[in-house]
């Protein structure tokens, strides 16, 4: 079951656009994902709430070009080992001449022109460790036989982050980023992240190897290893996590570590954040030639690249299979759907009047609401169908029942136990049992955040 396509988050790209006669991916080319409108409310509000969160926790957020010029990719380097993975084409400029560019592989080689930029005009008074963000979005050219829905494609964003931190405090930004995980997983997806269901992945270099199949020297390896082993026993220490050493799988440029969580039902592994060392980035742009003009001869720097979801397309598919469907409260393009129960008595009136007012107090909220009408004959097949297609995480029950005693029946997704339970509130005219539930929900999100974050959205065609 392909969850993504259901609930309107992505246009299923072998399935044919109306009149036109082709499916939509002969348009869009494979891998290329026609987002749509379920997609644009979820990414705009996780979006929002990434930016906030790495804001708040001294990251400097940024934006750069989705293309470059090939020579910002032959200073890195990418143009040598990743050309056949990258979209690289020609523009002609106005005299004739033709200018080669590449979409974006990757965003590292635009974060340090940045950091060399600041370093450049603000000197010393720019902060080491200094973290850099952007939500960035790349273009990578995969084999077409590796693309698979929303798991593998050739268009994606990352959570993209950079660090640059003295070695001394190398062990410190990594047990952060550890922390950032731990917190963003809990409190927006529902994942724990302990010791039960959370392993780290150590990659490192084959010391034989060294300054052959692993770029850089002995020395460089050996200490930035230790470090890592060092974070390592230290996120063990706090959170009870294991790490076990993978040698030899390092990539050439420098050590690793993925956070892998296990998916219990099916026994399968996750990778759900990594923290990459990079010894070849730096050398090749010279920042550390400009670091060490700047901040001393004997400052060591770490250039580490960090994701905590990765790419946010794989990471939203892998997430639908797990959870059947089903999102986090304030990431579900539909949250609540109100039914009022028709009785065909004269009750009707009644029903129909405090369904409405509920929808009201909800959009009023700007809680994306939705009003599916039903029968007292008909409610087990309407709540079976809104479960398994939209699958709202509040169906907000309205019938004589509830109108008579002043009070609204509520299915609630409990996202620990992975089903739902109905609770019965006292209703009043401003549904004030029911938003402080919402609130409830969302608060743990507001901790990251620091504001709620909610999308209106006007569902006319959902019902
Ligand atoms: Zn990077």
């Amino acid at each position: 079951m392909d969850y993504a396509y259901d609930l309107d988050i992505a246009i299923k790209p072998t399935v044919s656009v109306p009149k036109l006669g082709y499916s939509y991916g002969h348009y869009t080319g494979s891998g290329n994902v026609l987002f749509s409108t379920g997609w644009g409310i979820l990414r705009s509000v996780l979006g929002d709430i990434l930016t906030r969160f790495h804001a708040r926790r001294g990251y400097k957020v940024v934006e750069t070009p989705i293309l470059a010029r090939t020579t910002l990719y032959k200073v890195s380097g990418h143009i040598d080992y990743y050309r056949e993975n990258m979209y690289i084409f020609n523009v002609k400029g106005e005299g004739g001449e033709l200018e080669e560019f590449a979409l974006k592989p990757m965003n590292c080689p635009y974060h340090i022109l940045i950091l060399m930029n600041l370093i450049e005009k603000y000197r010393s008074k720019v902060k080491l460790p200094f973290k850099i963000f952007e939500l960035g979005k790349v273009h990578r050219y995969e084999l077409s036989g590796t693309l698979r829905g929303l798991l593998r494609v050739r268009g994606f964003t990352q959570d993209d982050a950079h660090i640059f931190t003295p070695k001394e405090e190398a062990v410190n930004a990594i047990v952060e980023v550890f922390e950032e995980l731990k917190e963003l997983y809990e409190k927006l997806f529902h994942i724990d992240v302990n010791s039960s269901n959370i392993k780290l992945r150590l990659s490192f270099s084959n010391h034989e190897e060294i300054g052959k199949e692993f770029m850089g020297s002995q020395e460089e390896w050996i200490n930035a290893e230790e470090v890592i082993s060092k974070a390592a026993s230290e996120i063990k220490s706090r959170y009870g996590v294991e790490s076990f050493i993978g040698w030899g799988e390092a990539a050439f440029y420098g050590p690793k570590i993925d956070v892998v969580a296990v998916i219990e039902e099916e026994e399968r592994e996750w990778q759900i954040g990594t923290m990459q060392f990079d010894f070849n980035l730096p050398k090749r742009f010279r920042l550390e030639d400009l670091i060490r003009e700047v901040y001393g001869t004997d400052v060591e720097i770490y250039m580490i690249h960090r994701a905590l979801l990765g790419s946010l397309e794989r990471f939203v598919g892998v997430y639908l299979e797990a959870f059947k469907g089903r999102l986090p409260f304030v990431l579900a393009p539909i949250q609540v759907v109100v039914m009022p129960i028709k009785a065909g008595s004269p009750l009707d009136g009644e029903i129909e009047d405090m369904a409405n007012s509920v929808m009201d107090v909800l959009l009023n909220n700007d809680i994306r609401a939705s009003k599916v009408e039903t029968t007292r004959t008909s409610i087990g097949g309407t709540i079976r169908r809104l479960e398994t297609t939209i699958k709202p995480p509040i169906i907000v029950a309205v019938g004589p029942e509830e109108v008579k005693k002043r009070i609204l029946s509520i299915r609630v997704y409990d996202y620990k136990a992975r089903r739902p339970r109905t609770i019965r509130e006292p209703y009043d005219d401003e549904a004030t049992a029911l938003l402080s539930l919402i609130d409830k929900m969302e608060a743990p999100v507001r901790e990251l955040a620091g504001v709620s974050p909610r999308l209106p959205v006007v569902l006319d065609y959902i019902s």
